[in-house]
């Protein structure tokens, strides 16, 4: 059975202990020489050991192994590790900027105890671990999943294979923490008349069973950060202006952001070609402006899509309920609909 809820609190623990724990920065500095000296080459990296407890004994080295990457190049990669003679260590390092739905398989597993007992699915001779991975922090993307450690330490035989067998963008727990959201361009905008919604949640155009709005913006008109958050994913070399085909939806110019609040995400899409003027990984502040206005992509004419969605555990971003709303200036909540007044930011 495949739990409700697969977050891993270690994972949330090791994320938080990040700068502070000598043993994390020893890895990750191991890690990091492994990704830019050893990128085609996985030879054995030595990192220094710990140094010793006073009076203790020192704690073992550690060395690093091998590392396997997903076949998608979303930047999640398994990193593994040997201390001693009797331990193995699994790290993910997730050189994204978004959350990280991984799967893990774990096979051929001989005279090994995995320290992870929960959300772990029995098939077959293989065990199959959920992880919901954090974005990569400043300064590392490495964090700790399980260890393998000897059942019968008089044993010489030991064996595994780990490999990231499924990877997906975005945490499909992801839950709206009901923040309302400014409107996505400067205020005074439009010679202070703002822009008006003419497609809302659910609309008959191309918002079917999606919240998302669509804004009558002009070309070459600045857009704003409708939430602070950091840069996910975006592309702003598209030339594909004003195609009615609907295979050119993934042409759009489009910016992701990802709100660290509650791990949901904002799409501000058909800007123009070469108006992204952020990149991946900016820190982005409430009312910033990111980009500039456009028709790209599967677009009858330039407008404005603004949409608030979470991850639906495929990869895929589903602009769906709760309905978010925007806020008024007095803060209260406004909410998006095709009516003939336009959104005046003020
Ligand atoms: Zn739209």
């Amino acid at each position: 059975m495949i739990p409700e809820n697969p977050y891993d609190p270690v994972l949330e623990d090791n994320v938080t202990a990040y700068g502070k724990d000598a043993a994390t920065d020893l890895v990750t500095a191991a890690a990091d020489q492994a990704t830019q000296d050893n990128a085609s080459d996985y030879g054995i990296m030595v990192a220094q050991a710990k140094p010793a407890a006073p009076g203790g004994v020192p704690a073992p080295a550690r060395e690093f192994k091998k590392q396997t990457c997903d076949k998608k190049a979303l930047g999640v990669c398994l990193r593994e590790y040997q201390e001693g003679d009797n331990k193995y260590r699994i790290f993910v390092a997730n050189s994204s900027f978004d959350d990280i739905d991984l799967t893990v398989r774990l096979s051929a597993i001989e005279n090994l105890e995995v320290s992870r007992k929960a959300d772990k699915i029995d098939v077959d001779d293989s065990e199959i671990h959920k992880f919901v991975i954090k974005p990569r922090q400043t300064g590392t993307d490495e964090q700790h999943l399980f260890d393998l450690t000897k059942r019968d330490k008089s044993a010489k035989v030991v064996g595994y294979d780990a490999i990231p067998q499924e990877v997906h963008r975005g945490n499909p727990n992801a839950t709206p923490d009901g923040t309302l959201y400014s409107l996505p361009y400067p205020k005074g905008a439009n010679d202070n008349k703002g822009y008006k919604i003419t497609q809302g949640f659910g609309g008959q155009g191309t918002h079917q069973s999606k919240s998302a709005v669509d804004f009558d913006m002009p070309a070459d008109r600045d857009v704003a950060a409708a939430r602070a958050g950091v840069v996910a994913d975006l592309k702003g070399d598209s030339a594909v202006e004003g195609s009615g085909n609907e295979s050119d939806k993934d042409k759009w110019n489009f910016i992701r952001i990802r709100h660290k609040e509650d791990g949901t995400v904002a799409i501000y899409g058909h800007l123009k070609k070469g108006g992204v003027k952020v990149k991946i990984g900016d820190q982005v502040k409430l009312a910033q402006v990111i980009g500039v206005s456009g028709n790209s992509g599967y677009s009858t004419g330039a407008h404005l899509h603004f949409e608030v969605a979470v991850a639906d555990g495929q990869g895929r971003w589903k602009a769906t309920n709760p309905n978010w709303k925007f806020r008024d200036k007095d803060g209260k909540p406004l909410e998006p609909k095709e009516r003939p007044e336009p959104y005046k930011n003020e």
